[in-house]
């Protein structure tokens, strides 16, 4: 899960950005509303968070920009308390959510958690493949009664797999999802995670699961023989 933060206060923006990424998702930050509007313009990003009042273009702008090019990711507004603009108009520039400055981080994390099952298409709170069943709200894992234990990362990569089982994905594209665009190194950093949720969902229990596709990526199946 990839987000982008629009964020001037650049304090906040650091510390949201790493409390995020402990939580496994990826996060590009901008400063600004222009730089903003470019990030979102040139990469995918499963859900935006704006800060309501911003540099180049404010949040209001931003979100009827997204949405005029037919954007349909979900939209967290960031205001300020005694900010001169209302919450109200943040949802008629159609923004999805609102959170008023100072909010919460438990908070703002169930937000997105909120937002992000309820974004358009299939966004169920599980993930199932066999027996192999991934919990999104409780970032958990078991295979059959067993539990999983996964760091974030290797967690954000099975997701990436998970959501479309039985299909083909690429390195580049779990590296999209899961690493920020500050990713610079080898793309082959993907085997050393696949490898290690390979021990963890499939070894024990006698299973082959993630497939390797040679030259294409990984494949999720039900791995049983
Ligand atoms: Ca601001």
């Amino acid at each position: 899960m990839r987000i982008l933060l629009v964020e001037d206060e650049r304090e906040l923006a650091a510390s949201l950005r790493t409390g995020l990424e402990a939580e496994g998702y990826a996060v590009d930050v901008a400063h600004d509303g222009r730089d903003g509007w470019t990030m979102a313009q040139l990469y995918r990003y499963q859900l935006f968070v704006l800060d309501l009042m911003l540099p180049g273009r404010n949040g209001y702008q931003l979100c009827e920009l997204l949405r005029r090019a037919g954007r349909t990711e979900p939209v967290l507004v960031l205001t300020a308390k005694d900010g001169e603009y209302d919450e109200a108009e943040a949802l008629d520039t159609g923004a999805d959510d609102y959170l008023t400055k100072p909010f919460s981080y438990v908070v703002l994390l169930a937000r997105i958690r909120a937002l992000l099952r309820r974004r358009p298409g299939p966004a169920p709170a599980h993930l199932r493949v066999g027996d192999l069943v991934i919990d999104l709200a409780r970032r958990r894992c078991r295979r059959g009664n067993t539990e999983i234990t996964l760091t974030a990362k290797q967690f954000a990569v099975l997701v990436s797999l998970a959501r479309r089982p039985g299909e083909v994905v690429g390195k580049t594209e779990i590296i999209e999802e899961v690493w920020d665009m500050a990713f610079d190194g080898d793309i082959n950093i993907i085997e050393v995670y696949v490898s290690a949720l390979r021990r963890r969902v499939d070894l024990p229990f006698g299973r082959r699961s993630i497939e390797t596709v040679r030259g294409a990526g990984y494949r999720l199946v039900d791995g049983r023989e």
